[in-house]
């Protein structure tokens, strides 16, 4: 069960996802997949050089994806692509209860960490992270899309191993 404040404040990204506005401009993309759980999204950038400019994040799917993925688009924008690897890596940490980097703010995203105790749930979190991450890799403009799965994504924590998905 997760504590109450931090699921008020994961459905409250889920009913009201930010980055949903459309980008004036498409510099990467990628769509991402978690076939365990049917969450789909896409996440858009507009850059300029190495700084995220705006972040554009559809979700469809679980709470769980869809406020994970918004809460990234809330902290993402305005930060260098150095700042995005690094707050990338600290929240995986933290999904994967390895704990995280103390030293970096992470804001909303900090409601996100009782899913590492919720294996199956942890798939559905990183699900925005990684297709962001892939979008970072692509050169192509937004014509050429990637799209990754979660099931790529490197061994996950308990693999398939049941009963995570009541109680959030
Ligand atoms: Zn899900």
């Amino acid at each position: 069960m997760l504590d109450d404040l931090y699921r008020e404040l994961i459905l409250d990204h889920y009913r009201s996802p930010r980055g949903a506005a459309p980008l004036e401009r498409t510099d990467r993309r990628a769509e991402g997949q978690n076939p365990l759980c049917g969450d789909e999204c896409t996440v858009s950038l507009r850059l300029d050089g190495e700084k995220v400019l705006q972040v554009g994040f559809r979700g469809r799917g679980c709470s769980i994806s869809v406020a994970s993925g918004s809460m990234m688009a809330g902290e993402i924008e305005g930060l260098s692509l150095a700042e995005v690897r690094r707050l990338e890596a600290s929240v995986k940490s933290m999904l994967q209860g390895k704990g995280r980097d103390p030293s970096l703010d992470l804001g909303d995203l900090e409601a996100l960490e009782g899913v590492a105790r919720f294996p199956v749930r942890v798939k559905c979190a990183l699900l925005p992270w990684t297709t962001l991450l892939e979008a970072l890799s692509r050169k192509d403009p937004a014509g050429e899309r990637a799209r990754v799965t979660t099931e790529q994504a490197g061994p996950g924590p308990g693999g398939a191993a049941g009963g995570g998905g009541g109680g959030i």
